[in-house]
C-alpha cells in the first residue's frame, strides 16, 4: 500500500471495511484474553485496580462475537476476503483460549509489566472517537484512514502504550532526585488547599510553561532537533500522528514537565486528571479535523494552532510551541495563526528523517551527513 495515491487506498479501505473492522476488533480481544491470562506482566496496576470487570468481560465477549461474524460476512461478501478470514481465525483462537471467561487469580502480584491493557483500551477508545470524527469534520476529506505512514505511527503507539512503566519511571524519577531541594512544604500546603479543578488549571499551566521551555529547546539546539524532527516527519495528520515521538524526545519532555508538577505537589487525583488532559488534547490536535473553531484558538491549543506547528512553511518555522494554552506562544513571541488559514503541506523543511519507526529510533544517534 505504500505508493498508491491517497484517493485509491481511501477507496481500498472502504472495499476492505469489513475485514479491517473483523481483524481490528479479534486483535483487541485477543489482547485482552492475553491480558485475562497474565494479568501480572501485561496490565497496568493503577488500572486494573478500577476495571469494573463485569462490564470489561461483556466487552471481550461482544468483540469477540462481533469479529467473528463481520470476519465471516468479510468472506462471504469480498469486503476484505483475506483480512476478515484472519479476524474470524483470531478471534475463534481467543475464544479457545477461555474467551471472556478466564479466571484472574487475586490478588495480583506487582511486577515490571507492559502495558497491553492500556495499548488495547485506548485504541479501542481513540479509534472509536476519532476515526468517525474524522470522516465527520475531515479538513482534508481525500485523506484516507490508513494514509501514508499509518504503520510507522501505529508501531509509536503500540512501543509508547507497551513501555507505559518505564516512561511513567522514567518521567518521575529525575525531578526526585534532582529537585527535591527545592520543594517548598508551605507552598504545596496552600495549593493543596484550593479546590480540584483549579488545581487542575494550574496543573495543566504549570506543566505547559515547562513543555514550552523543553519543546523550544528541542526546536533550537541541532543534536535535540535531529531527536524532535521525528515528530515533525509526519506529512499527513491525523488522530494517530502525534504518537510520532523519538523515546528519547518522550522521556525528556515529559520529565521536565513533571518538575513543576512535582515541586507544586497536586493531589493524586489532580495528576491523573491532568494525565487524562494532556492525553485527550494531545490526540485531538494533531487530528484531520477541520470544524472552525473560532475564539477556542485563542484559548486552548486546537488542531490548527497545533498543525501550523508541523507547517512545511518557513514562515511557521519554529512557531506555537505550547501545548495547552496558546496564549503562553504570545506571550514568548512564537504565535503563529494566520486568519482562518491552514498549512498547505506539512513535514520538515530540510534533512527528513527515514520512513519506519527502527530507521527513525536510530537516525538522531547517527552521523550528520
Ligand atoms: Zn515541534
Ligand atoms: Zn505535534
Amino acid at each position: 500500500m505504500a505508493t498508491l495515491p491517497d484517493r485509491e487506498r481511501k477507496a481500498l479501505g472502504r472495499r476492505w471495511l469489513l475485514g479491517i473492522v473483523s481483524l481490528f476488533l479479534a486483535t483487541l480481544a485477543a489482547f485482552a484474553v492475553l491480558c485475562l491470562h497474565f494479568p501480572h506482566v501485561l496490565t497496568t496496576p493503577e488500572l486494573r485496580a478500577v476495571y469494573p470487570m463485569q462490564v470489561v468481560r461483556a466487552l471481550i465477549a461482544g468483540g469477540i462475537v462481533l469479529a467473528a461474524a463481520l470476519g465471516a460476512l468479510a468472506v462471504v461478501l469480498r469486503r476484505g476476503r483475506r483480512l476478515g478470514a484472519l479476524g474470524l481465525g483470531l478471534s475463534l483462537a481467543a475464544q479457545l483460549a477461555g474467551g471472556a471467561w478466564v479466571e484472574v487469580e487475586t490478588p495480583v502480584a506487582r511486577s515490571h509489566h507492559l502495558g497491553l491493557d492500556w495499548l488495547a483500551l485506548d485504541l479501542l477508545l481513540l479509534a472509536i472517537v476519532f476515526v468517525p470524527l474524522e470522516r465527520a469534520f475531515a479538513r482534508l476529506p481525500e485523506q484516507p484512514v490508513f494514509r501514508r505512514g499509518w504503520r510507522t505511527d501505529l508501531a509509536y503507539f503500540f512501543v509508547s502504550h507497551l513501555l507505559v512503566q518505564l516512561l511513567a519511571l522514567a518521567t518521575v524519577v529525575p525531578a526526585m532526585l534532582l529537585f527535591r531541594w527545592a520543594a517548598w512544604p508551605a507552598l504545596k500546603q496552600a495549593i493543596a488547599l484550593q479546590p480540584l479543578a483549579l488545581q487542575l488549571a494550574l496543573a495543566v499551566l504549570a506543566a505547559d510553561l515547562a513543555s514550552y521551555a523543553a519543546h523550544r529547546a528541542f526546536h533550537a539546539v541541532p543534536w535535540l532537533w535531529r531527536f524532535h524532527a521525528i515528530h515533525h516527519s509526519s506529512a499527513a495528520l491525523d488522530w494517530l500522528a502525534g504518537s510520532r515521538l523519538h523515546l528519547v524526545d518522550v522521556v525528556v519532555t515529559r520529565a521536565i514537565a513533571f518538575v513543576p508538577l512535582f515541586l507544586l505537589g497536586f493531589e493524586q487525583a489532580v495528576l491523573a486528571a491532568y494525565l487524562v488532559w494532556v492525553a485527550t488534547q494531545a490526540t485531538w490536535i494533531h487530528a484531520n479535523l477541520g470544524a472552525p473553531t473560532g475564539w477556542l484558538d485563542h484559548v486552548l491549543v486546537t488542531p490548527r494552532f497545533h498543525h501550523w506547528h508541523h507547517a512545511a512553511d518557513p514562515a511557521a518555522r519554529d512557531k506555537n510551541f505550547a501545548v495547552h494554552f496558546p496564549w503562553i506562544d504570545r506571550l514568548f513571541g512564537t504565535h503563529y495563526l494566520p486568519g482562518a488559514a491552514w498549512p498547505a503541506r506539512y513535514g520538515v523543511l530540510e534533512d527528513e528523517p527515514p520512513p519506519g519507526f527502527t530507521a527513525q529510533l536510530w537516525w538522531p544517534f547517527s552521523r550528520r551527513r
